[in-house]
């Protein structure tokens, strides 16, 4: 008969199991995909920030300068930063001239660090973003993705830039300073092929995050993009867009979660009750749904919730 103490005595004759499945690689296996004239797009998982993922979640953009590349956002861990920097001397030998933070979300800025002897440039709220939140984040990160933030440290971005034109390395932009993902939020327009970069103001086939959310100044911002008539979107996650549909997308999704989040504080419903409401055909099959739209109800429904009852006297 198998004792306690013999069965222990088994398990500990046992050979340690193989500890691949528990162990992440810690290695990013990133490629650029090219997409027009001197335009590469690192393109990202669709899910949320996972062990598995290592936080590559999100659309990197390259682009030709005169000098080097030109590095529209950073990734979420230096490591990210790293293989991003190795990625663009396997397609220019000169590496990355300069570097733009769209927004000062940690996936968009944390690999800053690898290129802080270039400049980085970002409109001016999100540089004073990256300062107030940034140690936020970076505890939030360490949580979520544990030895892949090793060595991680929040780096703002060192220039501010303004809207309009915007020449950066010999590259010519129209740069336009929105808002509403975040409280500053900067898009690009290629001036030479019309792409346009536009960061997490448009996200395409992956449900768009709101923690800093303010959804009617996100619209107005989707209003300036669309009138920007772009050949092609480089959203901030999901595919590379050449027709214009990730801008719908991502205004039909935010009307709906308004609307849903609005009705359901005018119904009663509490957040969990909310959290429950099952996902329209069109949004279910998003990437991280339906923890995104969950996550949403609990940051947007609080503010929703005191706007929408009816105020006591
Ligand atoms: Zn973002």
């Amino acid at each position: 008969m198998l004792t306690r103490r013999s069965a222990l005595g088994l398990l500990a004759s046992l050979p340690l199991a193989p500890r691949a499945f528990a162990q992440p690689r810690l290695s990013y296996d990133l490629t650029a995909k090219p997409l027009a004239d001197g335009i590469w797009m690192v393109e990202g998982a669709t899910d949320y920030f996972s062990m598995e993922n290592g936080g590559a979640i999100v659309n990197i953009t390259l682009m030709k300068g005169d000098s080097g590349l030109i590095l529209v956002d950073t990734g979420s861990s230096r490591r990210h930063g790293e293989a991003l920097n190795t990625l663009a001397r396997s397609l220019d030998i000169r590496g990355i001239s300069t570097v733009v933070n769209t927004h000062h979300h940690p996936d968009h800025f944390f690999g800053n660090q690898v290129f802080a002897d270039r400049p980085i440039h970002a409109l001016g709220g999100t540089r004073q973003a990256a300062l107030d939140e940034g140690d936020a984040f970076a505890d939030n990160m360490y949580r979520l993705l544990g030895d892949w933030m090793r060595g991680t440290e929040v780096v703002p971005p060192s220039d501010v830039i303004a809207g309009g034109d915007l020449t950066l390395d010999g590259r010519d932009f129209l740069a336009l300073p929105l808002g509403g993902h975040t409280s500053a939020d900067l898009a690009l327009m290629d001036r030479r092929s019309g792409t346009l970069v536009a960061g997490d103001l448009v996200f395409y086939n992956r449900a768009p995050t709101t923690p800093s959310a303010d959804l009617p100044r996100w619209q107005q911002a989707l209003d300036a993009l669309q009138a920007a008539k772009p050949a092609l979107v480089i959203p901030g996650h999901g595919p590379a867009d050449p027709t214009g549909d990730s801008i719908t997308q991502t205004r039909d999704y935010l009307s709906w979660l308004d609307r849903t989040l609005r009705e359901g504080a005018r119904a009663g419903l509490d957040m969990v009750e909310l959290m429950e409401t099952p996902l329209p055909d069109r949004f279910a099959g998003m990437g991280a749904q339906p923890q995104e739209y969950q996550r949403s109800v609990a940051h947007l429904f609080p503010g929703i919730e005191r706007e929408e009852l009816p105020r006591g006297n």
